[in-house]
């Protein structure tokens, strides 16, 4: 089995340097945890510029779904940069992007028939063109979100997070038309955790905004930075009868969620309930920057010049996407259901019980262990997890943060069973030395 390799004391000499004229000169505003420098990667696999390897379930943010530089990806990027780079999808027409929203519009990813597929760059991009399209549908100008919610940093998308005050504070005005529901976390809300929710809802609708005002219901099926917290199973059911009874669209924000990290194509497919419009992104192209919005036609029918982007949709980005799709298709989105699930057993097994340790959750290799100051209060205890995600660095592991305590894995799909009882291994240790 193969463990990290750690050569010199973190960060290296080599490491150190690129760290010093980084912080010089990017920009403040970046949150790195721990002083990662990768060099070149190969599958789960990180080698930084000392040589020392570190086994990623990060996968640079749950992007890299099919594993870092996988040989088909790069040969598709490689083949597609010899023929063309960029002719921007908004005024010209290449093969390989009609190719690709071809592929994407029969994936089912939204209800109905007849889907089309807007490109962007980026989740946040995809959260734009989704917000955009519902006011423009519907002509009316509200947007229901959710506490806890992580849509992206633009000034739209931000506008629908409510995830921590330093990603808002002082951008203000923020768009207006935004509210925010109560989120169902069955871990600290119960049982009834939907009702709760769902009547949330219900007083917003009768004190701050009336349904036929609201353009959009926009979620997240499982929250990402949010903590990955996973809705009970009717919770997206009570949200699509709502939208149907008022006229609004729901959205499915799946840029983290999608893309088979969950063992299937979408999240929302583990309870069958179909979204109007899905935002996709991440793990859409392996690494390369891409997003697509989809909607059945009926609902995606804005005029030219109303929505587009130069760079949306770029060759080379579109040919890593079909390659990524094949690979999805062909047998990560089952290795991510199958790893997944022997990675969650391996944790119930080894840390369910910890005293510090509140919730094990997600689908597939969207897993998350969040950890409490106890176990009856769940009070969450982010020094611990800053202090774990800390020592699996040391120990050559990179795992993030996601929620206020909790340490997420979103490996790549393509993650091995060995690699992610590494992976758990020396996660435990890290919990044992931190909270003994
Ligand atoms: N939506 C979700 C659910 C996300 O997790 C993220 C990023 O983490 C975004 C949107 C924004 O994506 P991006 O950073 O590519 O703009």
């Amino acid at each position: 089995m193969r463990r990290p390799l750690l050569k010199t004391s973190l960060p290296g000499p080599k490491a150190r340097a690129i760290i010093d004229e980084s912080d010089a000169f990017i920009s403040t505003s970046y949150t790195r945890d721990f002083p990662l420098v990768a060099d070149h990667a190969e599958g789960a696999w990180i080698t930084d510029p000392d040589g020392n390897e570190f086994l990623d379930v990060t996968a640079g943010i749950a992007v890299c779904a099919t594993g870092h530089c996988h040989p088909r990806v790069v040969a598709a990027i490689c083949e597609q940069a010899k023929k063309l780079v960029h002719m921007s999808g908004t005024d010209f027409h290449y093969g390989v992007q009609g190719d690709l929203a071809m592929r994407l519009a029969r994936l089912g990813a939204v209800r109905g028939e007849g889907h089309r597929v807007y490109f962007g760059n980026s989740g946040a991009e995809a959260i734009e063109a989704a917000i955009k399209l519902c006011r423009y549908k519907t002509r009316r100008p509200g947007v229901l979100a959710f506490l806890g919610a992580f849509h992206g940093r633009t000034l739209g998308a931000v506008s629908a997070t409510a995830s921590k005050v330093v990603q808002r504070g002082h951008f203000g005005p923020l768009l207006p038309g935004f509210y925010h529901a109560i989120y169902p976390d069955p871990v600290r809300h119960g049982r009834d955790a939907t009702r709760r929710a769902m009547e949330h809802i219900d007083v917003l609708l009768h004190r701050l905004v009336g349904p036929d005002e609201l353009a959009a219901i926009l979620v997240e099926p499982i929250q990402g930075e949010g903590g990955y917290v996973v809705p009970p199973d009717d919770f997206l059911g009570e949200l699509r009868q709502l939208c149907d009874a008022h006229g609004i669209l729901l959205v499915f924000d799946e840029v983290q969620s999608g893309m088979g990290r969950t063992g299937k194509m979408f999240a929302w497919q583990h309870v069958g309930v179909a979204p109007d419009v899905i935002c996709l992104a991440k793990g859409i192209a392996s690494g390369m920057p891409l997003s697509a919005t989809i909607a059945r036609s009926e609902v995606m029918d804005w005029p030219p010049g109303t929505h587009a982007s130069t760079f949306g949709g770029n060759p080379v980005s579109c040919a890593a996407a079909m390659a990524t799709l094949d690979l999805l298709e062909g047998e990560l989105c089952a290795n991510a259901a199958a790893v997944g699930a022997a990675a969650r057993a391996l944790l119930e097994q080894k840390v369910g019980t910890h005293p510090r340790v509140g919730a094990i959750r997600g689908r597939g290799l969207m897993l998350a262990v969040d950890l409490v100051r106890d176990r009856q209060t769940l009070e969450p205890d982010p020094a611990l997890r800053h202090a774990v995600v800390e020592r699996c660095f040391y120990s050559g592991l990179l795992v993030l943060g996601c929620g206020p305590s909790a340490i997420r894995l979103c490996p790549a799909l393509s993650l091995g069973a060995d690699d992610a009882a590494t992976a758990v291994d020396i996660l435990v240790e890290a919990l044992a030395a931190c909270a003994p």
